[in-house]
């Protein structure tokens, strides 16, 4: 830890943090808090809200050739822009500001103009274009962290985050990184300036834009959070951190104060939205803890995410649920499971590169849970050459999370008794030994997540969860 630089912290703003002037804003109020505490602030932004999708949206079009459709959807992210930056920055910025957005814009409508002419769209071009995203709004909150004395300045992610040139999903080279942050990030730290850089996305060493996979934007903040041995990351997102289970379907939800890494990546992978899972891996590896808080509520603490997970006396930290689930039984008609039967089966899915999220065998079935996708019956079919295939959409993954479930018995049986009144199809306790995890019908899932709440929640340790803002329960 020698070389830890307690006082950096990454502060990172997702897309509703920063989709208007206000939320812009609020952010440098953030950052201003922050510098008062005798931090020093790196901060990554994500792309204004939707704006991700809408230039997904425009460069598909001109991939169509659909020219017309692909500017006008530009034009619209122009003006967007070009107002936010007005009510942004005032006086001679505002024309600076539009000035720099405006070419941009340009360069962006070249772009899809040329794409729209070859009437093709490479993964590599696709990059290119959804980049814009994040160059804007990282220009734009350098500008307004500027003018309201934080010493906001730009830096172009491009040039720090260098990845391989696995286009969309690109890996990224953690010490090519460090190198560079560590060359263009911290002497502009050391000087007093707060750095501003776009998330999501990188170049490859050759100097061509790629981008980490869709809410790659935590991804760079842990990234940029490791390479520059920082104190801690702060994920600015909109909701008050973790919570014990969805608010909308148990209002007595909690929030949870703390919670393992370990932890934190299981559920976002069930489904609990608030984390990309292998995005915290940088700041794992490093100890460095993360964490989720709420722009629109900066007072609340939000979650600590960190390696080791304080002892719990509640054995789960909270219950997610992944809906939108596939079942597929796979029988061996006349053979029985010989050797290689299961290779077999495994290897279709892999050629439809369909991830499998529960396996359960028994001597002549399998059972096998996918994500819904259009191309299921397609392995269905090819799955029917070597066995008996029946498949059952419309069903949920209910999964509860906690390390304090490691080693303890009988926690099973009070989670069946919480939901004995619910038909379950698949259970799996994982290897990680950290979640529980069953699988339901879709329509079951607000009443297993609500019986489940109640029997697991009703004690919650004060250390662990915040009891105070427990909502008052009305009988
Ligand atoms: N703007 C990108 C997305 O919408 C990355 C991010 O926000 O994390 O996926
Ligand atoms: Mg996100």
């Amino acid at each position: 830890m020698s070389k830890a630089r307690e006082s950096i912290v990454v502060m990172k703003f997702g897309g509703t943090s920063v989709e208007d002037a206000k939320a812009m804003r609020r952010t440098a109020s953030i950052v201003q808090g922050r510098r008062d505490r005798g931090l020093r602030a790196v901060v990554v932004v994500s792309a204004m809200a939707r704006v991700t999708d809408q230039l997904l949206a425009s460069a598909a079009a001109a991939g169509r050739g659909d020219r017309p459709g692909a500017l006008a959807i530009a034009a619209r992210l122009r003006n967007r822009h070009i107002e936010t930056a007005a009510e942004l920055v005032s006086g001679d910025r505002v024309h600076r500001l539009q000035t720099a957005l405006d070419q941009e814009f340009d360069a962006l409508d070249d772009l899809l103009r040329g794409i729209a002419a070859v009437g093709e769209l490479t993964p590599r071009t696709n990059d290119l274009v959804v980049s814009f995203g994040e160059r804007l709004s990282s220009r734009m909150v350098a500008e307004a962290f500027d003018e309201l004395g934080l010493n906001g300045t730009q830096v172009d992610a491009r040039t720090c985050i260098i990845t391989d040139a696995n286009y969309g999903k690109a890996a990224p080279q953690e010490d090519a990184i460090e190198r560079q942050l560590l060359a263009l990030v911290l002497p502009l730290v050391e000087a007093g300036k707060t750095p501003v850089m776009g998330g999501f996305i990188g170049s490859t060493a050759e100097g061509i834009t790629t981008t980490l996979g869709r809410g790659g934007s935590d991804y760079t903040a842990a990234l940029v959070g490791g390479g520059l041995h920082a104190g801690a990351i702060e994920i600015w997102t909109d909701v008050n951190g973790i919570m014990t289970t969805d608010p909308r379907i148990c209002p007595d939800a909690l929030r949870v104060k703390t919670i393992s890494f370990e932890e934190a990546a299981e559920l976002a992978y069930f489904g609990a939205k608030v984390l990309h899972p292998a995005t915290i891996l940088p700041a794992v590896q490093k100890s460095i803890p993360v964490w989720v808080l709420n722009s629109r509520n900066p007072e609340n603490e939000g979650t600590r995410i960190t390696a080791i997970a304080p002892r719990c006396v509640s054995p789960f930290k909270s219950i997610a649920a992944k809906k939108k689930l596939t079942i597929i039984d796979i029988v061996a008609s006349r053979m029985l499971m010989s050797h290689g039967y299961l290779k077999a089966v495994f290897d279709v899915f892999d050629k439809y590169q369909c991830i499998i999220d529960m396996v359960s065998t028994s001597e002549v079935s399998i059972s096998v849970s996918v994500d819904s996708n259009q191309r299921l019956p397609e392995i269905c079919a090819e799955l029917s050459k070597i066995a008996d295939v029946k498949m059952e959409g419309h069903k949920a993954l209910v999964c509860l999370v906690g390390e304090d479930i490691r080693g303890q018995h009988g926690i099973a049986a009070q989670v069946f008794a919480a939901v004995r009144h619910v038909n379950v199809r698949m259970i799996s306790q994982g290897a990680s030994e950290i979640n529980m995890s069953f699988m339901i019908d879709e329509d079951d899932v607000d009443e297993a997540v609500k019986s489940l709440h109640a029997a697991f929640f009703a004690n919650p340790d004060p250390n662990i969860f915040d009891v105070a803002a427990r909502p008052a329960v009305t009988h």
